[in-house]
């Protein structure tokens, strides 16, 4: 407790794979403020941009409170009760199961449920209905590291721990920019990197991150060259003599083989297929060979590939073979991108796995998890994984489809066949917590879930370390927690599968449905036999193994050289280099490269909800190389139209360094919900690992062309006081009217009040009914307190409305090039008065000691770009105590540190510059 009102609870962050401690403060049933536990080892009380924001996404505008149900595809949803639902949700199962079995039915599930969801989900599907066809968003992010850890390893499992960046020499960092996506770890590098210089990293990806900015040497190598370049390492450490031959010998086995294969990867050939100099890749070498200590950290860059598993197997390779593991600082550490990727795995939450890591091709497992959960048997027939189970239900073969806290219709690759699938589902259920997601248009029934900061259970990050979820409020109207809507639906179905016998799902409480889990796991890699909720409450968040008469969890495994594979040795294996699924070519001449922004959260489902997270990168965008660039007489700005073979989106395009010419990059966020089109993976494509099943998100070939849409709009408004339902209600009319439009765009902005844009273009102006409608949405009451300029002819109208002096909406029609400082006029609060004509002219030229519009850098204290270049102006020069000064001048770069790599960046293209 902090005062007589404010509750705190312990709980976790809802949003990477970090996992940092969250304290969650409430007044009543209203979360008012978050904070990081400083006595969460994850996080030693730090969070990121995005976690500390998280109490702003807890507003119950734009929440799904009540079941939704129609019983025909053209009927709208209407609200109903649970009992109506489930009643009809199990007529609906019963009659399908009758007739075409139970793989005629699929979940879908996501890897922000807590593992309790999960277990009773697996259970649900795989227990009762008899289906192995539940399958998790996790596919799209894990599933390479899984397979690449127990093709090597032996289980998937991470060897290491956070806590090992305090220990390695040499941390290698490859195909992840975690000072975007798991900024708090980073925060922990930039920390060890302070203390103890003769720390070096390397940095392996195709852009210029500004993780890679930071590095020691960043091998920049063509996409998916991954293997290559591993390849090419050991190649050199074997040719080198700097292999660690007695650790080969006594705790591997196929190393002759491997050997075999590196005898190709030439330091020629590997620079050649990488796009990288050979210089570079035999630093990297040595500093490999130097250290004593190799942490390797890595991520979507490696498994969102068609040759994921092979990508994770190689760079395990190289900690094999020199030894690299099993030992503080040392090991192959996989970073997960989602906040319980590990919990769903542990539960075997997916269409191959079972409970507890068991297999289920093994025979043998699937009989003791069968006599676990007191059935029959569990079904032998592999299920659908995420893809295919999709292209399924495309096909006819899986008629209801159930998803659970994920957003496929905006995160799965090549929208056209998952939309398809939707399309043709015969009844598709969403259980999820907001209302406006992509899915929910497809919804024949809504499910209304709780939410991150009303719901129970637990969760496991990236160092295997399971921590309490704790509730802070109630879930609102008739919201339910995940697991308890899973049990609710299975009782229910029980009553027609097995009548008469005790129910499988007799829990009542997370609690109980934990310590189910926790005896499934007896004597297996993830034994969590000694934890309960009473030890996590006791001794706090818990690495596993964790077995019956422990007295505390294991920081790292494979000490003692032993592994969990049939003769107790890690086994080497055997990595090709392959290309990319779809290559360049002359129609579509560049690869597109997929990945996160600092201050968004996947489809932006939750941090789409914060206004200040809009204020880092406002809209999607798509960065190019400045020759690229030239070469179509591409403008900075300009919409540009990006065709790939399944779809096409227009975008803005940015001149980015990050990029080497012949790639370009789109941020993963934004879908249609916010952008006219299908979204990002409009583009993507759908192939994938043959073994992980895992889509190669990160690489399709596109063609870049300017979109040629000269007439152009820019409508919005701010909202004085800040009223968060009536922002959300003004941005959904905004949603709506996305598709009117060739290209459009909806947003947030705003540094201290709520504001709310909608950008479009078109080859030609609308009609007027379309302009108006749109001015309509601004919600312009007082026509006395509006100005107003038009030229109907050329599709040009200018409207302003300005409240006591001063602008709080706009709308601009026909060129609103050069207008963006109307947008922190309208932010600022700036006074308008007698500049009335100035701001109606078409090109209206920003007032003497206007702002330019300028991204924010620093979000936690509201510092733009523009003022960290002002304050660097002033500098006679910029040395090495910038940094410094700055924090102390602008205070940025203190409270949660994310934007830390991006001040760095620009102080030194300062110096570079001088
Ligand atoms: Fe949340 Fe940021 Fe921590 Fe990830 S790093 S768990 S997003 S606070």
């Amino acid at each position: 407790m902090t005062s007589a009102t404010t509750v705190t609870s312990r709980s976790v962050c809802p949003y990477c794979g970090v996992g940092c401690g969250v304290l969650i403060e409430s007044e009543g049933q209203r979360i008012t403020g978050v904070r990081g536990d400083p006595a969460h080892p994850a996080n030693f009380g730090r969070l990121c941009s995005k976690g500390a924001a998280l109490h702003l996404t807890t507003a119950h505008s734009g929440r799904l409170a009540h079941p939704e149900l129609r019983r025909h595809r053209a009927d709208l949803r209407q609200s109903t009760d649970w009992e109506t639902t489930l009643d009809y949700l199990c007529a609906r199962f019963s009659q399908v199961i009758d007739a075409d079995g139970p793989d005629a039915v699929g979940f879908y599930l996501s890897g922000q449920l807590l593992t309790e969801d999960y277990y009773v989900f697996n259970k649900l599907a795989k227990g009762l209905i008899g289906t192995n066809n539940i399958d998790s968003n996790s596919r799209l992010c894990m599933s390479s590291a899984v397979a690449g850890y127990k093709a090597t390893l032996g289980a998937d499992a991470p060897p290491g721990c956070y806590e090992d960046i305090d220990h390695a020499d040499l941390v290698v960092i490859a195909g992840a920019n975690p000072a975007y996506a798991h900024p708090v770890l980073y925060r922990r590098l930039e920390a060890a990197r302070a203390q103890r210089p003769l720390l070096k990293t390397i940095v392996i990806d195709p852009r210029r991150t500004p993780t890679a900015e930071d590095a020691d040497l960043h091998l920049a190598l063509l996409p998916g060259t991954d293997v290559a370049l591993f390849n090419g390492l050991l190649h050199l450490l074997l040719w080198e003599g700097k292999l660690d031959q007695a650790y080969i010998a006594a705790h591997t086995s196929g190393f002759s083989e491997l050997k075999a294969i590196l005898h190709e990867y030439t330091p020629a050939i590997v620079s050649k297929i990488c796009g990288i100099r050979e210089d570079d890749l035999r630093l990297a070498a040595t500093l490999w060979a130097d250290s004593r200590a190799t942490l390797s950290l890595y991520c979507q860059g490696l498994n969102q590939s068609a040759n994921g598993t092979a990508n994770n197997a190689a760079l395990i390779n190289l900690h094999l073979a020199t030894g690299q593991l099993g030992r503080p600082g040392a090991g192959p550490f996989s970073l997960t991108g989602q906040p319980n990727a590990m919990g769903g795995r542990e539960v075997g939450g997916m269409a191959n796995l079972l409970s507890a890591h068991r297999d289920l091709a093994n025979p043998a497992h699937r009989a003791e998890v069968a006599a676990l959960w007191g059935v029959p048997s569990v079904p032998a027939l592999p299920g659908k994984t995420a893809l295919e189970m999709f292209e399924a239900v495309a096909a006819g073969e899986i008629k209801i489809l159930w998803i659970a806290g994920t957003n496929p219709a905006q995160s799965l690759p090549n929208q056209a066949v998952v939309r398809a699938a939707l399309q043709k589902a015969e009844l598709v259920i969403l259980q999820e917590a907001f209302a406006h997601t992509e899915t929910a248009a497809f919804a024949d029934v809504v499910l209304p879930a709780a939410s991150w900061g009303e719901k129970d259970g637990t969760m496991t990050n990236s160092e295997r370390r399971i921590a309490r979820v704790r509730a802070a409020v109630a879930a609102p109207g008739e919201a339910r927690a995940d697991w308890q809507i899973a049990v609710d639906f299975a009782r229910r179905l029980e009553r027609t599968m097995r009548p008469g016998l005790t129910s499988l799902f007799p829990y009542r409480s997370p609690g109980e449905v934990f310590a189910e889990h926790g005896a499934t796991t007896q004597g297996r890699d993830v034994d969590i036999t000694g934890l309960s909720y009473a030890t996590l409450e006791a001794q706090g968040p818990q690495q596993w193994p964790y077995p019956a008469g422990a007295t505390g969890g294991m920081a790292r495994l494979y000490a003692d050289g032993r592994f969990p594979t049939d003769s107790g040795r890690a086994r080497f294996y055997p990595a090709q280099f392959v290309p990319v699924a779809e290559p360049p070519d002359a129609r579509y001449p560049l690869t597109l490269n997929t990945g996160r922004l600092r201050d968004q959260w996947h489809g932006m489902t939750r941090s789409g909800r914060v206004t200040q997270l809009f204020s880092h990168v406002a809209q999607p965008m798509l960065e190019m190389n400045a020759d690229d660039m030239q070469r179509r007489k591409l403008p900075a700005g300009a919409l540009v139209r990006v065709r790939s073979r399944r779809g096409e989106v227009i975008l803005p395009v940015t001149a980015s360094a990050a990029q080497r010419v012949g790639q370009v990059f789109i941020p993963m966020h934004w879908g249609s919900a916010w952008w006219r089109g299908p979204g990002i993976n409009g583009l993507t494509t759908d192939a994938r690992d043959p073994t992980s099943m895992q889509p190669e998100l990160k690489a399709c070939a596109v063609a870049v062309d300017s979109a040629n849409l000269p007439w152009e709009l820019v409508a919005m408004t701010i909202l004085e006081p800040t009223d968060k339902a009536l922002a959300d209600q003004r941005l959904a009319g905004f949603q709506a009217q996305l598709e009117r439009f060739e290209y459009a765009s909806c947003g947030r902005f705003g540094s201290v009040r709520e504001g709310v844009i909608f950008r479009a273009a078109g080859a030609c102006a609308p009609s007027t009914e379309t302009l108006h409608a749109i001015e309509q949405l601004l919600g312009f009451s007082d026509p006395a307190q509006r100005m107003s300029y038009e030229d109907p002819s050329r599709g040009v109208r200018r409207v302003l409305q300005v409240e006591a002096g001063k602008l709080v909406g706009l709308m601009l029609a026909g060129n609103v090039a050069g207008q963006d400082w109307l947008q922190h006029w309208l932010d600022a609060g700036e006074s308008v008065t007698g500049l009335g004509p100035q701001l109606l002219a078409p090109n209206a030229t920003p007032p003497t000691g206007a702002t330019p519009l300028s991204r924010m850098i620093c979000s936690c204290e509201q510092v733009s770009e523009r003022a960290l270049e002002l304050a660097l102006d002033s500098l006679d020069a910029i040395d090495d105590g910038a940094y410094a000064w700055l924090q102390i001048r602008l205070k940025c770069g203190i409270q949660c540190g994310s934007c830390g790599p991006e001040i760095r960046h620009l102080i030194a293209s300062r110096r570079a510059a001088a």
